[in-house]
């Protein structure tokens, strides 16, 4: 199997990490083989898992060809980890001439793919050629998206990205699922904006959807997901609820 998942939206701030590090960690604890590339090079989700400098190398020396995608991999309490660091930022220029850039990705994650059940890609965010390898690489794309004004605005572009990238570098590639993040019910702009969703994406907005929790704040300063660092959260319970419904969609 070996399933690759991009957690995208270029978008900064609307729980791409969050729902990366968590869904990772929760399909984990449900007894999958679970594979979590950052592919930011803020590196939360690196942080996320407390896996900084824990690591020889990092996604940037798999991307510029200095290093081999297994010894990238670290081992985690939760699932295995592929660490970023801001280096990663400079692989977008030097790549810039090298034929087959968008690639790179894809390459790499093929030689370990079979390794695992899944593969989630946290996306940076942009619309650059680090997102352009992760649309490249995946089979289906992840959007977290927040409920708030702008919310579809920005959306069109991704999805005129995907399309773009179907009709030539990935025709398989499918939305996996929108997640509704910073979800707070208890407002009408929530409501509508939910709503407005719906009507876009129908069957594809996960029925569970993430409230806002302080908890899920606060966890990756520990370095931990969200399961461990306060297992009856509300934001512990909704993201194991979005990997069993992950898993229900994927049977
Ligand atoms: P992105 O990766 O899309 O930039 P993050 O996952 O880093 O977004 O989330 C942006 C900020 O919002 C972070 O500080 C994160 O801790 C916080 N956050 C994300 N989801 C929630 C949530 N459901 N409740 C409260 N805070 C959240
Ligand atoms: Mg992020």
């Amino acid at each position: 199997m070996g399933k690759i998942i991009a957690v995208a939206n270029q978008k900064g701030g609307v729980g791409k990490t969050t729902t990366a590090v968590n869904l990772a960690a929760c399909v984990a604890a449900k007894q999958r083989r679970v594979l979590l590339c950052d592919f930011d090079p803020q590196g939360n989700a690196t942080s996320g898992f407390g896996a900084t400098d824990q690591g020889k190398y990092t996604i940037y020396d798999v991307m510029v060809g200095a290093a081999e995608i297994g010894s990238a991999v670290l081992r985690t309490k939760w699932c295995d980890v592929i660490p970023a660091s801001i280096d990663l930022a400079a692989a977008e220029v030097e790549l810039a001439t090298v034929e087959g850039r968008e690639r790179r990705l894809k390459e790499a994650l093929g030689r370990i793919k079979e390794d695992y059940d899944y593969i989630f890609i946290d996306c940076p965010p942009s619309l650059g050629v680090l997102t352009l390898n992760s649309l490249v690489a995946c089979d289906t794309v992840l959007v977290p998206m927040q409920c708030e004004y702008y919310a579809l605005e920005g959306l069109s572009q991704l999805v005129n990205s995907i399309r773009t990238v179907k009709r030539s570098l990935n025709p398989k590639i499918d939305i996996e699922g929108i997640v509704l993040t910073m979800y707070d019910g208890r407002t009408n702009l929530t409501i509508q904006v939910a709503e407005e969703i719906k009507k876009f994406f129908g069957e594809k907005v996960y029925s569970t959807v993430v409230p806002r929790n302080v908890r899920l704040s606060e966890a990756p300063s520990h370095g931990m997901p969200i399961i461990a660092y306060e297992k009856t959260s509300r934001g512990a319970e909704a993201y194991s609820a979005i990997a069993d419904e992950f898993l229900r969609r994927n049977r």
